[in-house]
């Protein structure tokens, strides 16, 4: 059985800080991901073609379970599978949220204030934008602003100054209500920027780094109460693998809370169930599955072609407020240089000839799901569900957000770039609103809380995110987020990989 310090499993925006984090500091670290290398793969770099990997070799194929709430449909929820995980196949918006959200994780996870986690995000990027004290300098990730030249651009930032938001800066900045130029993880010369890019290729020819690709671990190992290694499934074997100080979970929101069952953690009934044995009776582990739901997307006829995309295909971020009452800003759109529907849009809409698109997420969203096991075969499939606009308060944001765009793009500031509406294909209100809004929900990929931090019993891990019950075991991705944060989540997770490590080395 070989082995190390640490076994870090997963590699994407949270494991991979994590392993950096760990050399750096001396220690000698295995790094197991089920997928290949990504690093130096064209279609991965190309920023633009990002649609292209939410399925297929670079993706896991895990899909939402359907409910009546979405019309009955079916909704892929991708997955990176590849070193950089998510990071090598997501949409590279880089938002970090406000110190709203880390209040919420504050408050049942001492220690996540956005004062705690502002260090590590300044850690983790590079910024390229206009100098500023929030932003860091001289961090792994590449961030840029995009080329704010595009026709779609101009009219994002026009339209919401027609409909009364203020122009911001940055939208990392202080406040982000308004509208601003979004910032992306693209590096400077135009390449998607991923974790791997940016934490591990600079260190994989470190002596203390084993790096396993095509490998899938399926089970933590134990020592008594300590973790002391995993199982690995690799070239058609399972392999033993040991670490002498800890084994860090970073699979992600979906893999994650699998593992932890295999394992033997997990709700008693569920592992009953799946004829598990039980190790730590974890009730909260695959429960609290959050998402932002996603209108994907209103579409709307250009009165001209709008030329090759650049960047990721979008340009700004606008993010208001469905109710003025609201203490946060909920909504948040994103235009796209080109057509954007789920298929059920496709079904319902002519959405040939020359179409631009904007996203609209609900990201103070309430509604909550949970995970469940397939079977206890390590790749059994999973059932997903995140009971996207459960909670009446999403809907009624996405209902009169759609209202708010469909206004916006028709106002004068949007300038002469809108000939008409394409899907919907006639100015929405009331129940028609909320039937387009049933049938064109889908997922913003933000996925996260299936293992949850904080100091109650339904947490299965601690606010300094070693896993309840164990010791030398900790999970360090999007798992531990206990309340889902009003913006994308690789930025909030890659602090988590920061800070995670952090507490791995202090707390031995
Ligand atoms: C299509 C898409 C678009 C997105 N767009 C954005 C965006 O624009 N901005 C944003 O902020 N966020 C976006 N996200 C979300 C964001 O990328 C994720 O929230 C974030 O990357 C999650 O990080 P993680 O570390 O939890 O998981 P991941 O980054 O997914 O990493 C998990 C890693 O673990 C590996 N793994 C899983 N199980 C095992 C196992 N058993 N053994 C070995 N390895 C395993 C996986 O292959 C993967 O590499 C998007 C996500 C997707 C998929």
């Amino acid at each position: 059985m070989s082995g190390a310090d640490y076994i870090v499993v997963g590699s994407g925006s949270g494991g991979a800080p994590v392993v950096r984090r760990l050399l750096e500091a001396g220690a000698s670290v295995i790094l197991i991901e089920a997928g290949e290398s990504t690093l130096g793969v064209p279609e991965i770099e190309d920023a633009a073609g990002w649609f292209a990997l939410q399925s297929g070799r670079w993706d896991w194929g895990h899909r939402y379970t359907p409910t009546e709430r979405i019309l009955g449909r079916e909704i892929p929820i991708p997955r990176g599978l590849g070193l950089g995980g998510s990071s090598a196949t997501n949409a590279m918006m880089w938002y970090r949220g406000v110190p709203a959200d880390y209040a919420r994780w504050d408050a049942v996870a001492p220690g996540w204030g956005w004062d705690d986690c502002l260090p590590a995000f300044r850690a983790c990027e590079t910024w390229h934008g206009a100098p500023d004290a929030l932003r860091g300098e001289d961090g792994p990730m590449q961030i840029t602003p995009p080329d704010p030249d595009h026709p779609l651009t101009q009219a994002m930032l026009g339209g919401a100054r027609s409909m009364g938001l203020p122009e911001n800066a940055d939208p990392n900045g202080s406040e982000p209500l308004g509208v601003a130029l979004a910032n992306f993880n693209i590096g400077p010369d135009g390449r998607r920027w991923t974790s791997a890019m940016g934490y591990l290729e600079p260190v994989l020819n470190h002596p203390g780094l084993t790096l396993l690709t095509g490998a899938r671990a399926t089970e933590v190992l134990f020592d008594g109460d300590r973790a002391c290694g995993v199982t690995v499934w690799r070239s058609g074997q399972s392999e033993r693998l040991e670490a002498t100080r800890g084994v860090i979970l970073a699979a992600g929101a979906l893999e994650t809370p699998r593992l932890l069952q295999l394992s033997g953690i997990g709700p008693e009934a569920e592992l009953a169930r799946l004829g598990l044995p039980l190790r730590i009776r974890a009730e909260g582990v695959g429960e609290n599955l959050q998402d932002h739901p996603l209108i994907r997307a209103l579409n709307f006829r250009a009165s001209r072609p709008l030329g090759p995309m650049k960047g990721n295909g979008g340009g700004t971020l606008t993010i208001w407020k469905s109710d003025a009452a609201l203490e946060q800003a909920d909504l948040l759109a994103f235009p796209v240089q080109g057509r954007s529907a789920v298929p059920a849009l496709w079904d319902h809409y002519d959405l040939e000839g020359d179409v631009f698109a904007i996203g609209l997420g609900v990201m103070r969203s309430h509604s909550k799901g949970r995970m469940r096991l397939g079977g206890a075969a390590p790749d059994a499939p999973l059932d997903i569900q995140p009971n996207l606009l459960s909670d009446p308060r999403d809907l009624q944001a996405l209902i009169r957000g759609v209202e708010f765009l469909q206004d916006m793009v028709a106002s004068a500031g949007f300038g002469d770039l809108f000939a008409g509406y394409a899907a919907p294909d006639t100015k929405l209100t009331g129940a028609a609103t909320e039937t387009f809004v049933r049938r064109a929900t889908s997922t913003f990929f933000h996925c996260c809380g299936t293992a949850r931090m904080g100091q109650g019993d339904d947490a299965p891990v601690t606010p300094r995110l070693a896993v309840k019950g164990a010791r030398g075991l900790w999970v360090a991705d999007a798992s531990v987020i206990p309340d889902i944060p009003a913006c994308h989540t690789h930025a909030p997770v890659t602090m988590i990989g920061e800070r995670a490590a952090q507490f791995v080395l202090e707390d031995q």
